[in-house]
């Protein structure tokens, strides 16, 4: 089976490439932008395709489908309200579905949202489902974090864990995606995005919130860099209101920025503080998403001694 729209991880392709057939459930994990859908569809479209050996084919008339989001046994599930979980009663209405039979293949699918982020009693039902459900459904759990998961649902699943796209392979990418942008467009967005390419196609969609936000991290790099302890305080307190994802992709752009900067600045120990400062607070904030006091930490990292 070939995966090689799937940008970088050639672990997971060699993985998968190994099998003669594909499990009854997957566990995809990667941060956001890191291509667990993209991955689950083609693992879908696999599971239908008629293209024999070359499965998933993206040519027949199920991959099609699949590819498009219209293929009617594929089914996407999140959890009802932005940004939640599937509950217990939604993985009980699964259930009841998965034992109608599949409308036009052989195989029925569903690809679950945030199951790391189900409560133990869902997660208990779908674990029942993973063992005893029809031999014709199977099930693609997507998560940001594998560990959220009970053991007991781990391990009725092959893991598939996504890995950061190298700079190289990540411009390759970017570059047959958007064949007519130029190529220093491209290297940045390569760059800022460390690896994950939905940050980087986000930026590329949309270049107006792509140059604002590059132009944050320049305001960011220069008063961590040379600016006074209250110029920094004032630049940074924005920085408390973005949600979890905005702030990483923010500061794991910001590191690189501060960390191409070091080799030619006058500044030098300032920048090196400074970007040690922004990976750990890139670590909390991995942690838990509260941004709170953030500026006030940062111009205590910069400006206190230590
Ligand atoms: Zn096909």
């Amino acid at each position: 089976m070939k995966f090689l729209t799937l940008a970088g991880n050639g672990r997971i392709k060699e993985q998968l490439s190994q099998r003669r057939e594909l499990s009854h459930a997957y566990l995809i994990s990667g941060p956001a932008g890191s291509g667990r859908h993209t991955l689950a569809r083609l693992l879908a479209a696999a599971m239908v395709c008629e293209g024999g050996d070359e499965a998933p084919c993206g040519r027949c008339t199920p991959c099609k489908k699949v590819l498009r989001g219209i293929h009617p046994d594929v089914t996407v599930l999140s959890g009802a309200g932005e940004g939640k979980a599937l509950s217990v009663d939604q993985v009980r209405q699964l259930r009841a579905d998965a034992y109608i039979r599949p409308n036009e293949g052989e195989r029925k699918i569903y690809l679950l949202e945030r199951a790391d982020q189900m409560n133990p009693s869902a997660q208990n039902a779908m674990l029942k489902l993973l063992e005893e459900g029809p031999g014709y459904a199977a099930f693609l759990l997507l998560a940001e974090n594998p560990g959220g998961l009970l053991q007991t649902v781990r391990s009725r699943c092959e893991e598939l864990a996504l890995a950061p796209v190298s700079p190289g392979e990540g411009e390759r990418w970017l570059r047959a995606r958007f064949p007519d942008r130029d190529e220093a467009e491209l290297c940045r967005a390569a760059r800022d995005c460390q690896g994950i390419l939905g940050r980087a196609v986000a930026q590329l969609e949309a270049p107006e919130e792509g140059r604002a936000r590059s132009a944050r991290v320049q305001q960011l790099a220069d008063a961590l860099e040379r600016g006074t302890e209250l110029s920094l305080f004032e630049t940074a307190l924005p920085l408390e209101k973005e949600d979890r994802e905005g702030l990483i992709a923010l500061l794991d752009a910001l590191a690189a920025e501060l960390g191409a900067r070091a080799g030619r600045s006058a500044h030098r120990r300032r920048l090196l503080r400074a970007e040690d400062l922004i990976r750990r607070l890139r670590g909390a904030a991995q942690l838990n998403g509260n941004a709170g006091q953030l500026a006030g930490w940062l111009c205590a990292g910069m400006f206190l001694e230590q």
